[in-house]
């Protein structure tokens, strides 16, 4: 693993940081909150270690007939306070590494929210666009097996993360609950609403992130209305994220797949893009103006008659330096680095992507006073809403989408409030740090009162 020494600008020295290793990463904002953190010197120690990670052998056959072996994790983080909880991710990427940050980075968030739960991350590595519905089915079942012994409705809870979504979650329940013998809807969240799914789970994590942007912009005493906004990745956060602030006012002006960004300083057309990319559609194919579903302007736009979206393209790197009030990461991790810290020209930054910022990163944008709300907090809406599902399920009951949508907004608006209060009262250097504080505090005193065993 290649080591990238990153300048430390605020020490005026260099120091090492695997900026590729999100594991590195999580561990040093955890060094970071220690400093300010009432945590206990040998629990600290403690909570630097997942509990468990288990790695599994998939051998499936694909549609084209050749038996392709792929290798999968899961890890468990910490379950002082609860369950373990937490997506599965399908990705070329994926390494155990990032699964394990991606555990402790939900141990944190479960805890912010305070939500009764420890942290967990599951993977596979694979390429999603390369395999049938039927491969990833076969993939997915496959994986259940193999981490079957690991999981349940009061063990550990999977959910959804990138590439993967509320079929997958199907799948898992159903081959879960081939194995019990009877239906066991509670061992998931995330599923379609017929199998005991909740309303409002698929817009969760980027209602949240709509939520956290406007409580931010009150506290900064900043108008939303017309404010722009660029977001990076437009799949189930982002895209959710973009279509919720573009209605409470703000401006979406550039949002990006893998193809790259599209860019309008005017703003996008969201209802457009969306509608473009659920139909299967690129962003680059969006700007060319090969568009799918796309409604025909009918002239009663607010932007004037015969109003056309022709954005131009750009690249994600170009995107995250935009001269915008909001900057909004909703893809992959580490793409703020010191590499590209300084070109950064957003007021705030509110990380709807887990581990998005490197702590080089991180403590420039603190000297500089960039606002950034952490992934812990502001993509929490997600393990939220799975915990009123989680809830529903036990209670045989389900619940209106009023109701989730209410629960959403109160729990993380509470979370909202308290990490400032930590970061003002404190004193604190950043939001982050308030966040990390509050959510180190809080899983060392559940394993102070639970003790060491034996
Ligand atoms: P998704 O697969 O639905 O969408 C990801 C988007 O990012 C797509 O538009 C994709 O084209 C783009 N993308 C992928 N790789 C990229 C790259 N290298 N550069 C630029 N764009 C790239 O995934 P999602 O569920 O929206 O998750 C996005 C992020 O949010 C992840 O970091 C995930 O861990 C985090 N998150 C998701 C949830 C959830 O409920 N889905 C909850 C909390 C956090």
């Amino acid at each position: 693993m290649a080591i990238i020494a990153e300048t430390d600008i605020t020490q005026g020295q260099v120091r090492s940081i695997m900026t590729d290793d999100p594991f590195e990463n999580m561990l040093a904002q955890m060094d970071r909150a220690k400093e300010y953190a009432d945590v206990d010197d040998g629990v600290f120690e403690r909570l630097k270690h997942p509990e468990r990670t288990l790695k599994v052998t998939l051998p499936v056959e694909l549609d084209s007939g050749e038996v392709k072996v792929f290798e999968g994790y899961r890890c468990q983080f910490d379950s002082a306070r609860g369950p373990f909880k937490g997506g599965v991710r399908y990705h070329p990427s994926v390494t155990q590494r990032e699964v394990e940050a991606l555990a402790g980075w939900m141990t944190w968030k479960t805890a912010l929210v305070d939500l009764p739960y420890g942290g967990a991350k599951g993977g596979v590595i694979c390429e999603p666009k390369d395999l049938t519905q039927n491969d990833l089915e076969s993939l997915t079942r496959r994986y259940t097996e193999g981490i079957r012994r690991m999981i349940g409705p009061e063990t550990d809870v999977p959910a959804p993360d990138m590439n993967t979504n509320s079929q997958t979650m199907a799948w898992m329940m159903d081959t879960y609950s081939m194995y019990e013998g009877h239906s066991v809807p509670q061992v998931v969240t995330g599923k379609p609403l017929e199998i005991g799914g909740t309303p409002g789970r698929v817009e969760a994590t980027g209602r949240g992130v709509s939520i956290v942007t406007e409580r931010l912009f009150e506290y900064l005493d900043r108008d939303l209305s017309g404010a722009s906004v660029a977001i990076q990745g437009f799949g189930n956060v982002g895209s959710n994220a973009a279509k919720l602030l573009d209605e409470a006012g703000a401006r979406i002006v550039a949002t990006s797949d893998v193809t790259g960004a599209a860019y309008d300083p005017e703003g996008l057309d969201v209802s457009a893009l969306d509608a473009h990319v659920t139909a299967g559609g690129l962003i680059d194919e969006y700007v060319a103006g090969d568009r799918r579903d796309v409604p025909i302007a009918d002239g009663d736009g607010d932007r004037g008659d015969g109003w056309w979206d022709a954005p131009e393209m750009i690249s994600n790197e170009e995107l995250l330096t935009l001269d915008v009030d909001v900057l909004i990461p909703a893809a992959v991790e580490g793409v703020i680095t010191a590499d590209n810290v300084r070109e950064l020209r957003a007021s705030a930054i509110v990380e709807a992507a887990n581990g998005p910022t490197t702590v080089a990163a991180d403590e420039v944008l603190t000297e500089r006073d960039v606002q950034v709300v952490p992934d812990i907090l502001a993509n929490a809406g997600g393990v939220i809403v799975s915990y009123l599902e989680w809830v529903q399920n036990a209670q045989e009951f389900s619940w209106p989408l009023e109701t989730v949508n209410a629960e959403l907004e109160r729990r993380i608006g509470r979370a909202f409030d308290q990490t400032i209060e930590q970061y003002d009262a404190k004193d604190l250097p950043d939001l982050r740090t308030a966040a990390y504080t509050l959510a180190l505090e809080r899983t060392a005193s559940a394993h102070e009162y639970r003790g060491l065993f034996p």
